[in-house]
């Protein structure tokens, strides 16, 4: 029988002006980044964090920590290859990735086939085994004022 696992992430971060704004390992046209220690891809940051649960791994914070200035400014597709790694390790491998951005701004549609495409590369799938999403909060909370955006996801992993 396969040995399977499930596992899941958060991240939420604040919109700022005067940075990029990157989601997935992607740079989307926006007047606005999102503040973080590294580039601020909740995207990837949720993804990692859903890896790192399904491998009996600790939090992301653990291994890139906000306080190190090795990661400050760091493109975070770097931090998911490590993490994709350490899953490996562990003789972990990606069987599928779900997840949803939560933002009223900007629009993602015309950008979720390029996220995809980036991720199925990072995680070493087929584009079919990942899924990005993204919905409104209907004007409510945090990501319905536009103060910033968040994003879950759900990985299983296999080995
Ligand atoms: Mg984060």
């Amino acid at each position: 029988m396969t040995d399977f696992r499930v596992g899941f992430g958060y991240d939420s971060h604040r919109f700022t002006p005067g940075r990029p704004l990157v989601i997935g390992g992607v740079v989307i046209p926006y007047e606005l980044g999102l503040a973080a220690h590294s580039d601020g891809d909740v995207l990837i940051h949720a993804v990692c964090d859903a890896l790192l649960g399904a491998a009996g791994l600790k939090d992301i914070g653990t291994y890139f920590p906000d306080t190190d200035d090795m990661w400050k400014n760091v493109d975070s597709t770097v931090l998911l290859e490590k993490v994709v790694a350490l899953a490996a390790e562990k003789g972990w491998h990606v069987n599928n990735l779900d997840c949803t951005l939560i933002l009223e701004k900007p629009k993602m549609k015309p950008h979720v086939d390029a996220i995809i495409d980036r991720l199925s590369q990072l995680l070493k799938v087929d584009a079919d085994r990942v899924a990005v999403k993204a919905k409104t909060n209907e004007k409510m909370g945090f990501t319905g004022a536009g103060e910033g955006i968040a994003a879950t996801a759900a990985v299983s992993l296999v080995r």
